[in-house]
């Protein structure tokens, strides 16, 4: 019996390591395209490697996992953040959860979850093949797998099971391994980008941060909130991450054009906008409306919002007109920004789309047409907002295969009665 698991990622190691551990017989072979395996595992989080999330700030999995929550409600159900942490726990790895409630391991280095999982495939005696693309599944008639690979003279093999976790692919080109396969693969596009945006506001704003802000496309329902940055060729920051991930379809399909509307007061409503600044205009009247501001605000960005608001810099809280101060609420709540374009390709950190949910049993995750094909992690049509979330994914759907197959070979393997 050949179990065959193409990438070493996150998904591909881990399900093999919790294969390996139910079966120790088995044969299991990991074939990784790169001369490294889990090479994307130590860039993660800046080289620390925000691993999970203790989804304790989450109501809604959509929120999260824009594409792929039903799937993943029920996946974290069969191996969720908690069941992950007690694994790394176990192999002596100790986390830490952050005030935001991103886990990372306690050392900070990626490299510590990287050589964890590479200590598992070495002494459990999986076979790990580096520089090994494969290019071609196909199924055969006897309902086995035959796999080829971009260096012919690595010739073909057999396997009895296939699971594939080759990641995400900026174009349909990295699904090509699935041509002769009966499965959709829905267009791969980048997620999880920072925008370009238009304007004079650069030099003067370069480098503020505001911890909770609401950005929303203008005319559409894509709306997110959080930190936001502003730098010297436009926006970043979770709160533009998170709006790029739901948005990611909207905004190819605008060529990465459009407008933003930034609320400076993350979720506060108009009204309780207009309570605020009423209460300067009360307390204040006699002091300038640049002495005496909201303090999340820095005094360079209030400077910028007001003069954007046409209201002179000198003018005092308690002569603010009923339009001048209408002008101040719209700025404040309301900001537009020109978005010109996304940042360079490349540099976004997921891809959605993917092979379509509809091909696969989402509890199972094996394609419907192939018995004995199985896929995990960013592969599938699954992606999600930063915070550990994509990795969560590629554990739990890694872990969910290695059970699944274990299932299948112990029922095989029961003598029948
Ligand atoms: C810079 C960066 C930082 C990130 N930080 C975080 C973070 O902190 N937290 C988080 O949750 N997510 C993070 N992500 C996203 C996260 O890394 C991915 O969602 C996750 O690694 C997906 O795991 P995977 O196993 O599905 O795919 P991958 O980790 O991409 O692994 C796929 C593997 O398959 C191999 N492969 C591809 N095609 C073939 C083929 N034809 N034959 C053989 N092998 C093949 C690839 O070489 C690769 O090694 C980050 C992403 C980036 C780019």
């Amino acid at each position: 019996m050949h179990i065959a698991i193409i990438g070493a990622g996150a998904a591909g190691c881990f399900c093999a390591i919790n294969l390996k551990r139910q079966c120790p017989d088995l044969n299991i072979s990991i074939y990784e395209a790169g001369r490294k395996a889990l090479a994307k595992v130590a860039i993660t989080g800046g080289g620390r490697c925000n691993l999970t999330n203790t989804f304790k700030q989450v109501s809604d999995l959509k929120q999260v996992y824009p594409r792929g929550d039903k799937l993943m409600k029920r996946a974290l159900m069969r191996f969720s953040e908690k069941d992950l942490c007690n694994w790394f726990e176990g192999e002596g790895v100790k986390l830490v959860a952050q005030e935001d409630e991103c886990i990372f391991p306690a050392s900070q280095d990626a490299m510590q979850i990287v050589n964890t999982l590479l200590g598992n495939i070495h002494r459990l005696g999986i076979a790990l093949q580096t520089s090994h693309k494969v290019t071609q599944i196909e199924h055969s008639k006897d309902g086995r797998y035959r796999l080829r690979f971009q260096n012919e003279a690595q010739g073909e093999i057999q396997a009895d099971y296939v699971v594939v976790c080759s990641g995400g692919h900026p174009t349909k080109k990295g699904f090509e391994m699935f041509s002769s396969l009966d499965l959709q693969v829905i267009a791969p596009l980048p997620s999880l980008f920072t925008l370009n945006i238009a304007g004079n506001w650069h030099q003067t704003l370069m480098g503020t941060v505001v911890e909770n802000a609401s950005v929303m496309i203008a005319g559409t329902k894509f709306k997110s909130h959080g930190a936001l940055l502003l730098t010297h060729w436009g926006m970043s920051g979770p709160a533009i991450l998170k709006l790029t991930s739901y948005a990611a379809r909207h905004l190819a399909e605008q060529n990465y054009r459009g407008n933003l509307l930034i609320n400076w007061f993350g979720t506060s409503s108009e009204i309780e906008i207009k309570q605020e600044l009423s209460t300067f205009m009360r307390d204040y009247p006699a002091r300038q409306v640049t002495n005496e501001y909201p303090r999340h605000l820095s005094s360079r960005h209030w400077h910028y919002l007001i003069t954007k608001s046409n209201i002179s810099e000198t003018q005092r809280w308690g002569t603010i007109n009923s339009k001048e101060f209408n002008r101040l609420v719209t700025t404040l709540t309301a900001d537009p920004y020109m978005v010109t374009g996304k940042c360079p390709f490349k540099e976004e950190f997921v891809t959605c789309g993917g092979v379509a949910l509809s091909n696969i049993n989402i509890n199972t995750l094996e394609a419907k047409k192939h018995p004995g094909l199985f896929l995990a992690g960013e592969v599938l049509d699954v992606d999600a907002v930063t915070g550990g979330f994509n990795l969560q994914a590629a554990w739990s759907t890694g872990y969910i295969i290695s059970q699944e197959i274990a299932l299948r070979l112990q029922a095989d393997s029961t003598p029948h009665m």
